[in-house]
C-alpha cells in the first residue's frame, strides 16, 4: 500500500554495527591521532586488496588528489587531460597547482571519459591523464595505458566511486600511476569524510608519504629509519585520525558483502526499469562485458524532450530523494576560467541533463523500489502526453 511509504531518502549511510567499538578500541589503545594500528590495517586491507605499491588513508578522496598533483610535481601552465563530466575535485586538485584542466567529451554509454579523443587532446604542455570511473564502471585503461605510455604521460585514477570495481579481472585503482578512494558517506565503503591514495609505482612512495605528513619524514622516522624527522619537501596534513580509521575498518571487513547488498538493489532496479526502456521511455546504465562493477549508483537518461525538472519535483513531491549531478566543469564558473575544452563537448552537455539518480542503500525494500519505479514511470509518461 502506498500508505506504507513515507519518505524515501537518497541515501542512508550503511553500517556493520561494529565501527564504535573499534572507536572505543582506538580510545582505550590511546592512539587518536593518525597512522596508528586501524590506519596500519586499513592499509594492510587496501594494498592486499588492490596489489598497489603503497596505500595511504586520507582526509578525503579529494585530498589523495591533491597529493597526486603535488607527485607529479604538476606546475603552472601544465595540461592535464580529464572529462568535464566529474565532480570538481577531480580538476580543483590540479588547479590549486596552477594546472590547466583540458576538458574533452564522455562516452554516451558509459558516461565514462571517451578514451577516442584522448590523443586529439594532447599539447606539449600536457602531464597527465586523469580518468573518472563513472559510476564505478571502469574506463577503457587499456587504451589509455597505452596512450599515456607513447607520450610519457602519468595516469592518475579518480575511483572516488570504484571501491571494489573491475576492468578486465583487475580492480579499478590498480592501472594508473597513482588512484584515489573516496570513503565519503556517499560512497559504498564509508568513514564519514575519508579516503585513500594508491600508490601503484615504487618511486612514488617515500615522497607520497613525506607530503602526507606536512613535507616531514615522519613515517621514515616511525619505521626507526632515521634518527629525527625534519622537513624534507612541499606538504601538507593529509592523514585521518585513528577515529576514522577505526571506522573505516569495520566497513573494509564487510566490503564485499556490502557491495553485494547493494547490488541486489541495483539489478532489482535494472530489472523493474527494463519494460520502460523497451518502450523508450528512458535508458539505463551500460556496464561493458569488460566491466565489473560495485552498485555505487543506479541512474537513469531521460529523452531528450522530457523536461528533468518536472520528472524530478514529481518524486521529490512524493517524498522521494532523487537527484542529479554533474554541472559540467567547462560550463561552471571556475572551469570556465580556470579550464579549457578540446572540442566541442556534446555528449557531456546533452547527457549531464537528462541524468536522474534513484535512491540506492542497503535495507530498501521490493516495495519501496517498485514505488520509485512507478512514480518514475508515471511522471515521464505525464510529461510525454
Ligand atoms: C565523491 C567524489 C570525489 C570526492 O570525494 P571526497 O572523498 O568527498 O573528497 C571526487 N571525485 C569523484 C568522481 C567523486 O565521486
Amino acid at each position: 500500500m502506498t500508505s506504507s511509504i513515507k519518505k524515501i531518502p537518497f541515501n542512508i549511510p550503511f553500517m556493520t554495527g561494529r565501527e564504535l567499538d573499534y572507536i572505543v578500541e582506538s580510545k582505550e589503545l590511546g592512539q587518536l591521532a593518525g597512522d596508528g594500528t586501524f590506519t596500519k590495517k586499513c592499509h594492510s586491507w587496501l594494498e592486499s586488496y588492490s596489489q598497489c605499491t603503497k596505500a595511504l588513508l586520507t582526509h578525503s578522496c579529494t585530498a589523495a588528489l591533491e597529493m597526486s598533483a603535488i607527485l607529479l610535481n604538476l606546475e603552472a601552465g601544465d595540461e592535464v587531460i580529464m572529462p568535464s563530466y566529474t565532480f570538481v575535485s577531480t580538476a580543483n586538485a590540479f588547479v590549486l597547482r596552477g594546472a590547466v584542466p583540458v576538458f574533452v567529451d564522455i562516452r554516451p554509454d558509459t558516461l565514462n571519459i571517451d578514451e577516442k579523443l584522448i590523443e586529439n587532446a594532447i599539447t606539449s604542455k600536457t602531464k597527465a591523464i586523469v580518468v573518472v570511473h563513472y559510476a564505478g564502471v571502469g574506463c577503457e585503461m587499456n587504451i589509455i595505458m597505452d596512450i599515456a605510455k607513447k607520450h610519457d604521460l602519468n595516469v592518475v585514477e579518480d575511483a572516488a566511486q570504484g571501491v571494489l570495481s573491475k576492468y578486465e579481472g583487475k580492480p579499478l585503482g590498480s592501472f594508473g600511476d597513482l588512484a584515489a578512494f573516496s570513503f565519503h558517506e556517499t560512497k559504498n565503503i564509508i568513514s564519514g569524510e575519508g579516503g585513500a591514495l594508491i600508490v601503484n609505482k615504487p618511486d612514488l612512495v617515500l615522497r607520497a608519504e613525506i607530503i602526507r605528513e606536512k613535507g616531514t619524514d615522519r613515517s621514515s622516522f616511525f619505521r626507526n629509519e632515521v634518527d629525527k624527522y625534519t622537513w624534507q619537501d612541499k606538504g601538507s596534513s593529509f592523514l585521518p585520525g585513528e577515529i576514522i580509521a577505526a571506522f573505516l575498518m569495520a566497513q573494509l571487513e564487510d566490503a564485499y558483502e556490502i557491495t553485494r547488498q547493494r547490488m541486489d538493489i541495483w539489478d532489482r532496479y535494472h530489472a523493474l526499469i527494463e519494460p520502460m526502456e523497451k518502450q523508450r521511455l528512458l535508458s539505463r546504465p551500460h556496464v561493458p562485458k569488460n566491466c565489473e562493477h560495485n552498485a555505487h549508483m543506479y541512474y537513469i537518461l531521460l529523452p531528450q524532450n522530457v523536461c528533468r525538472q518536472n520528472v524530478l519535483s514529481s518524486l521529490k513531491d512524493q517524498g522521494i530523494g532523487v537527484v542529479f549531478h554533474y554541472i559540467p566543469l567547462h560550463s561552471s564558473p571556475a572551469g570556465i576560467k580556470y579550464g579549457r575544452s578540446n572540442g566541442e563537448l556534446c555528449n557531456t552537455d546533452m547527457l549531464s541533463e537528462r541524468l536522474v539518480r534513484l535512491p540506492l542503500w542497503i535495507g530498501m525494500t521490493d516495495i519501496q523500489q517498485k514505488f520509485i519505479v512507478d512514480a518514475l514511470e508515471k511522471a515521464i509518461l505525464n510529461e510525454l502526453s
